[in-house]
C-alpha cells in the first residue's frame, strides 16, 4: 500500500517522476554522497569524475533532439539537472554550463553543421565546451556586449577580438581549466562595417594539451562564495581567427561575401529571440535552488524532530524544539512555500518541454514562458536564499558544521540570484511583460470602454489604498454567495484571490 508520504512525494514529483526517483537511486552512490571541501583542486577533480559517471549513464542526452543523437525529452533534461542539487551544487552548475548553457547553444542557435560536428561529443565529454556571454564590462545589459566577430570576406573568417579591457569575458564556468571550446557571445560585424548585434560563434580556446589557441588568454577567476568545484574563470580576445561556419547561423547568416541575412529585421528582436531558445538554463537554475532549500529544510526538520532543550514545566523530559511554537512558525511556512514552488516548477518544466519539443511553437505562448521562467528562477532562488539561512540556524551550532551540508548549501546557492539573469533584472522583465499585455488591452477599447474603464478603475480601484482592502472585499462578497465555494479553503477561492491580488496590482502601477 502506497503511505500518504509516498503519494505525497509521487504528486511533488510531478510528471518526471520516475526520472526523479532513477537520479535518487543514482545519488545514493558512493561517489555521489554529499562532501564539502572549499580546496578548489579537490572539488574540481571530484566533480570531473563525476559528470564522467553522468555521462556513461547517459545522463545527458534527453536534452538533445533525436535527430541530433540525442532522446529528445526535454522534461527529463532539467530535472536530471535539477536534481544534482540534491547531491552537490558545483556538479549541478558543471553539468548546466556543459550540457545546457553550451550544448543548448550548439542545440538551438547552430543548424546541421554544428549538430553534426559537436552534439555526440558533447553529450561524450570527448569536447568540454563553456558558454562566454558575460563580460567584466556588462553582465545585465548584454546587447551592450563589447567583443567583435568582424568578417573577413578574403579569408572567409570572423576575427574575434576584445578591444577593451572591459571586452574581457569575465566568471565564465569552464574557462579557467577545462573547456576546450566556448560559445562566445559577440558584436557581428560586416565588411561594410556595419554592425547586426550580438550573434554567437563557436571560438576553440585550448589544444588538447590544454594549452591557449594563438590569440586566446585564460586565466582563473581562483576562490568563490561557493561552487569550489565549478573552475570560472575569464577570456581575453586577440584577433582570432575562425571559419565562416562557426557562426551559429539559425536565426542570422553570413554569406561567403560578407552579406547579412536574418529572418528577423529588428536586432533586438532578433536577439531575444535568439536568448529565448536558452531559457532551459534559467528554469533549471530555479529548479536547482529550490531543491537546494528544500534539502536544508529536510535536514532542518529531521534535527527539530530530535533535538531537545530546555525541561518541560512539570515534568523531567526536555521539549523537543519542533513543539516550540516560534520554530514551527519559522520552518513550517517555508516548508509550505516549499511545496507549492514545486507545483508551479513542475507547470514551468511541463510547459518548456511542450514549446520545446514542438516544431511550430506558439510565439505568444513562448512569451508568457520567458516571462514565467524569468519570475520564477527568481522567486525559487530567494526562497533558497532565506530557508537555507532558516535551516542553518534552526539547527544552532551544529548547523555551521560543514559536515551538516548547510553552509554549503548556503555558499552554493548564493550565487544563484545573480547567475542566468540578475534577480532584480528578471523581476523588471516579467513587470514589462505584463504591463505591455495590459497596454494592449487597452489599446483595442472603443471610446465607450474607455469611458467605462476610467470610471470603473481610477474610481473604485486605484484609490483603494491597500491591496488587502480589495481581497477581503472579494472573499466576503463571494461567502455571502456562496460559503463552500467563498470559504479560504477551497482552491478556486485561493485562486481566485491571487488572480485577483494581480489584477488590482496591475491596474494601480
Ligand atoms: C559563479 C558565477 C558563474 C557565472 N557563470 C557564467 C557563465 O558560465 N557564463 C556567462 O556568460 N556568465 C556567467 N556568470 C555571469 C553572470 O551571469 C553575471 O554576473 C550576471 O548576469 C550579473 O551581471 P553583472 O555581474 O555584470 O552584474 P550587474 O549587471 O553589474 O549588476 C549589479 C547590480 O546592479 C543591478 N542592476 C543592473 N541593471 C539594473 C537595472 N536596469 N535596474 C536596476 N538594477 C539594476 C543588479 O540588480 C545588481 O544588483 C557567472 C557569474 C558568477 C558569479
Amino acid at each position: 500500500m502506497t503511505s500518504t508520504a509516498e503519494h505525497l512525494r509521487n504528486a511533488l514529483d510531478g510528471r518526471w517522476r520516475d526520472i526523479k526517483n532513477a537520479m535518487r537511486a543514482r545519488l545514493s552512490d558512493e561517489i555521489f554522497r554529499p562532501h564539502y571541501t572549499p580546496n578548489t583542486v579537490i572539488a574540481r577533480a571530484k566533480v570531473a569524475e563525476q559528470l564522467k559517471i553522468m555521462a556513461a549513464a547517459g545522463a545527458a542526452e534527453d536534452g538533445f533532439r533525436k535527430e541530433h543523437g540525442g532522446n529528445g525529452d526535454v522534461g527529463a533534461a532539467i530535472t536530471q539537472i535539477e536534481m544534482l542539487a540534491m547531491s552537490d551544487l558545483s556538479l549541478m552548475v558543471k553539468a548546466g554550463v556543459q550540457w545546457g548553457l553550451f550544448g543548448g547553444a550548439i542545440e538551438n542557435l547552430g543548424t546541421e553543421r554544428h549538430h553534426k560536428a559537436y552534439v555526440r561529443r558533447l553529450i561524450d565529454l570527448d569536447l568540454l565546451g563553456c558558454f562566454a556571454m558575460t563580460e567584466t564590462g556588462h553582465g545585465s545589459d548584454v546587447q551592450s556586449l563589447e567583443t567583435t566577430a568582424t568578417y573577413d570576406p578574403e579569408t572567409q573568417e570572423f576575427v574575434i577580438h576584445s578591444p577593451t579591457p572591459s571586452a574581457r569575458k569575465d566568471y565564465i564556468g569552464g574557462a579557467a581549466e577545462t573547456a576546450r571550446v566556448a560559445t562566445v557571445f559577440a558584436q557581428l560585424i560586416t565588411p561594410d562595417g556595419e554592425g547586426h548585434g550580438v550573434h554567437c560563434f563557436v571560438v576553440p580556446i585550448r589544444d588538447d594539451m590544454g594549452n591557449d589557441m594563438p590569440g586566446v588568454t585564460t586565466s582563473d577567476c581562483h576562490y568563490k562564495g561557493g561552487l569550489p568545484g565549478v573552475d570560472n574563470g575569464r577570456i581575453v580576445f586577440d584577433h582570432v581567427r575562425v571559419p565562416r561556419e562557426n557562426l551559429l547561423n539559425r536565426y542570422a547568416d553570413v554569406a561567403p561575401d560578407g552579406t547579412y541575412s536574418s529572418l528577423i529585421e529588428n536586432p533586438g528582436r532578433r536577439f531575444f529571440t535568439m536568448l529565448g531558445t536558452l531559457i532551459r538554463g534559467r528554469v533549471t537554475v530555479g529548479g536547482s535552488a529550490a531543491a537546494a532549500a528544500r534539502v536544508a529544510l529536510d535536514i532542518a526538520t529531521r534535527y527539530a524532530l530530535e533535538r531537545r532543550q530546555f525541561e518541560a514545566p512539570k515534568s523531567d523530559e526536555e521539549v523537543l524544539i519542533m513543539d516550540y511554537l516560534v520554530h514551527q512558525r519559522r520552518l513550517l511556512p517555508l516548508i509550505a512555500k516549499s511545496y507549492a514552488l514545486q507545483f508551479a516548477q513542475n507547470e514551468l518544466v511541463a510547459k518548456c518541454h511542450e514549446l520545446q519539443t514542438s516544431d511550430d511553437p506558439d510565439a505568444e505562448e513562448q512569451r508568457e514562458l520567458e516571462a514565467r521562467a524569468a519570475g520564477l528562477k527568481a522567486a525559487n532562488t530567494w526562497h533558497a536564499s532565506r530557508a537555507i539561512q532558516e535551516a542553518r540556524e534552526a539547527c544552532g551550532g551544529a548547523g555551521y558544521l560543514a559536515e551538516n551540508r548547510l553552509i554549503a548549501l548556503r555558499a552554493d546557492t548564493d550565487v544563484f540570484t545573480t547567475f542566468e539573469g540578475d534577480n532584480h533584472v528578471l523581476t523588471q522583465l516579467v513587470a514589462k511583460e505584463l504591463l505591455t499585455a495590459y497596454a494592449d488591452d487597452i489599446k483595442g477599447m472603443s471610446p465607450v470602454e474607455w469611458v467605462r474603464f476610467a470610471a470603473n478603475y481610477a474610481g473604485e480601484r486605484v484609490l483603494k489604498r491597500t491591496a488587502a482592502e480589495t481581497i477581503i472585499q472579494t472573499v466576503l462578497d463571494t461567502r455571502q454567495d456562496n460559503e463552500e465555494e467563498g470559504s479560504l479553503f477551497n482552491r478556486g477561492t485561493q485562486v481566485k484571490m491571487f488572480e485577483d491580488r494581480e489584477e488590482y496590482m496591475l491596474a494601480s502601477v
